[in-house]
């Protein structure tokens, strides 16, 4: 008898996004030292992600994507964020995977 089993997922292919809380950010700008594609610091002094054609992204939650090349350094600034307010999930199926809410 043949017994199938699900595809395990490699995570190669799993697309990742990126967003910021702002209401607990503390405006420090790590994030933007180690992600600078990503992250930026707006004249309100707190950070925000940016489009991959490099737009400011200013509401609520607003999501970017996360390049593979980028991911360190992504991963880095949400381990480092003073604020905890970098989540970092996937865009599947919206779990967050590196941030204070990942398991
Ligand atoms: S590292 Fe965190 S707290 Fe600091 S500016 Fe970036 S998002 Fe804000």
């Amino acid at each position: 008898m043949t017994v199938q089993h699900e595809a395990p997922s490699t995570g190669a292919e799993e697309a990742l996004e990126v967003w910021i809380d702002q209401d607990l950010c503390t405006g420090d700008g790590i994030c933007v030292q180690y992600a600078p594609e990503v992250f930026e610091l707006d004249i309100d002094g707190l950070a925000y992600v940016k489009s991959p054609e490099d737009e400011l992204l200013q509401d609520a939650g607003a999501t970017t994507p996360v390049p593979l090349t980028l991911l360190q350094d992504v991963v880095d600034s949400a381990k480092e964020c003073p604020g905890d307010c970098i989540h970092v999930r996937r865009v599947a199926d919206r779990v967050e995977v590196y941030g204070p809410d990942a398991e």
